[in-house]
């Protein structure tokens, strides 16, 4: 029979173009649960648990979006955003910022370090998918050709 096949091919090519989120979380109860819903809604997530290893991981992975917790150890969220915002490789990569307190001030501050947008914990699903896929849209035509020379 040909169906079954044709379905496991197609299966494998959804699996290669799965939306690649990155999130930068230290604190493990948070990381676990978010990384289980967003992956519960089709994206494949890779997991830093420090600033440090997160811009590592950005390098080293190209996520398609970037989940950034400011408060981390070893790097806090605002430099490692910052250092992935100064990198050509990773500029592109949107970067939403995720703070436990809804400071006033930290929107613009987290704008400032370069973060894309900015949403507070704990983490309203909906609302934060929402984010998620705007700023998706908006950097699709921008991706850079990997392996291309852009200069
Ligand atoms: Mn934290």
């Amino acid at each position: 029979m040909l169906a079954a096949p044709l379905m496991a091919r197609v299966k494998q090519s959804q699996i290669k173009i799965m939306t690649k989120i990155l999130l930068v979380e230290d604190n493990e109860m948070n990381r676990d649960m978010l990384s289980r819903r967003l992956e519960r809604k089709g994206y494949d997530v890779i997991l830093a648990v420090d600033g440090s290893s997160g811009i590592q991981l950005a390098s080293a992975a190209s996520p398609d979006l970037v989940l950034m917790d400011m408060s981390l150890p070893v790097l806090d969220g605002w430099e490692a955003t910052k250092r992935l915002k100064a990198d050509l490789a990773t500029r592109h990569i949107p970067v939403i910022a995720l703070t436990a307190h809804a400071m006033a001030g930290d929107r613009d501050r987290a704008i400032e370090a370069g973060c894309d947008d900015y949403d507070t914990k704990p983490v309203d699903l909906a609302r934060l998918l929402g984010k998620i896929e705007t700023l998706l849209g908006q950097s699709a035509g921008h991706r850079p050709n990997p392996g291309g020379s852009e200069f």
